[in-house]
């Protein structure tokens, strides 16, 4: 079944002319974009400009004020009922939401729980797992992260870095169809931000999740991105390969925007 999913042209994430405002402030005016089944899509654009706002509302975190966000095909802020389209109720977005998987910029793991027990406590229940096949599969996503010798540790006795591989490691295991991650290296001291980079480097190569990364670290959107989406004032203002978005910017306010990071 799943092997369908990746040959059909159905996009995994579909954003029809959504658009956002906070009170009088339009953060994004009718966006259109499409993430495909397995795709990793940079976002990236000067602070404001509606990035964080993007995946927040498919995090169903944010209510769009208008347009359709969809996942596979089925609108997520809303329910099909005899042909019409009205608002989902909290059952709808529970359902929906069991497919996405977020990092944030805080990595707010449980400060109680042993790094085992923060990433085994949502597959066993949410997912109904049982302890045994949730921690087999928890050793092994944290292995994966490099922390595979931390799992009676508390958050505490962690790093920055690797509380955010944690956190990292507690949303994959839930075997999302897309994962966003927000700026997640953005509140690390410097000499960490590298290693939490490379762990969604390695992800993002072994994995048929798609991903959708707000990051202002350029050269990792170069090497981890299929596309890049620049983003000014609430609209794509450009999006393409990483080479041409990156190395041969169009429009000035890429240009000026990349001439910041040189
Ligand atoms: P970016 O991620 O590109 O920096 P955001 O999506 O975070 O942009 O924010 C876009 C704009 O929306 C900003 O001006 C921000 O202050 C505003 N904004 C975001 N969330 C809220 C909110 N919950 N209430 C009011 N304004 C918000």
């Amino acid at each position: 079944m799943e092997r369908c999913d990746y040959m059909s042209d159905q996009p995994l994430v579909r954003y029809s002319k959504v658009s956002k405002s906070f009170g009088d402030l339009k953060v994004l005016k009718e966006l259109d974009l499409a993430i495909k089944h397995r795709e990793k899509v940079a976002l990236i654009g000067p602070s404001g400009s509606g990035k964080t706002t993007i995946i927040r509302m498919l995090m169903t975190l944010e209510q769009p004020t208008s347009g359709v966000i969809e996942l596979e095909g089925e609108p997520l802020w809303h329910k099909e009922v005899d042909g019409k389209l009205i608002e989902a109720d909290e059952k709808h977005l529970r359902k929906m939401r069991s497919d996405i998987g977020m990092v944030f910029q805080h990595f707010n793991l449980f400060p109680h729980m042993t790094i085992l027990r923060n990433v085994t406590e949502a597959p066993i229940r949410v997912q109904g797992l049982s302890k045994e096949e949730a921690e087999a599969r928890a050793i092994d996503m944290l292995e994966k992260v490099g922390l595979g010798d931390k799992l009676n540790a508390y958050p505490a006795q962690l790093s920055g870095g690797q509380q955010q591989r944690v956190a990292i490691a507690r949303a994959v295991v839930m075997r999302p169809k897309v994962m966003l991650f927000d700026e997640v290296t953005s509140a690390l001291d410097p000499e960490l931000v590298g290693e939490v980079l490379q762990v969604i480097k390695d992800l993002a190569e072994e994995t048929d999740m798609a991903m959708i990364l707000v990051t202002h670290e350029m050269d990792f959107a170069r090497d981890v991105a299929d596309r890049i989406v620049f983003l000014h004032d609430g609209q794509i203002e450009e999006e393409g390969a990483p080479q041409e978005v990156l190395g041969n910017p169009k429009s000035e306010r890429l240009q000026t925007f990349l001439g910041r990071f040189m």
